[in-house]
């Protein structure tokens, strides 16, 4: 189980189990959302987060795999919490940073590399994926 919330204590969730992995998105609107070189995404089955507190959301429908992303942050503070891709919802990202406990959250894989920014090191013996996995 692991706990996160925003910078201003509006949202707070939890995560029940342990995620199915944890991976590091270079793509540029996971960038431009995020404010960091590449997010890094706690993926989870939708069902394991419970979330207290209004989440407003944006709709992302020009992403790089052109499926549309619905993600959602706090609209108080505007930190990132949860990315769903539309074409299954049924699993979800929810971004590390906001973990009470971040540093549990290593990325186990790498993808979108091909939009990874030149100055960024990837951990040898991680896996890299050009785009997404599969
Ligand atoms: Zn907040
Ligand atoms: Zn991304």
């Amino acid at each position: 189980m692991s706990q996160g919330g925003c910078n201003c204590g509006a949202v707070r969730y939890r995560i029940e189990g342990a995620p199915l992995s944890v991976a590091a998105c270079h793509c540029s609107n996971c960038r431009r959302q995020s404010g960091a070189a590449y997010s890094v995404n706690i993926i989870v089955k939708a069902s394991a987060i419970t979330i207290e507190g209004e989440l407003a959301s944006y709709l992302d429908p020009d992403t790089s795999s052109g499926q549309p992303v619905l993600r959602e942050y706090c609209g108080t503070c505007g930190s990132p919490i949860r990315s769903t891709p539309q074409a299954d919802p049924r699993i979800v990202a929810v971004k590390a940073g906001t973990a009470d406990a971040p540093g549990d959250f290593a990325p186990k894989l790498h993808i979108w590399t091909k939009s990874r920014l030149p100055w960024v090191e990837i951990p040898a013996g991680l896996p890299q994926f050009p785009e997404n996995v599969g």
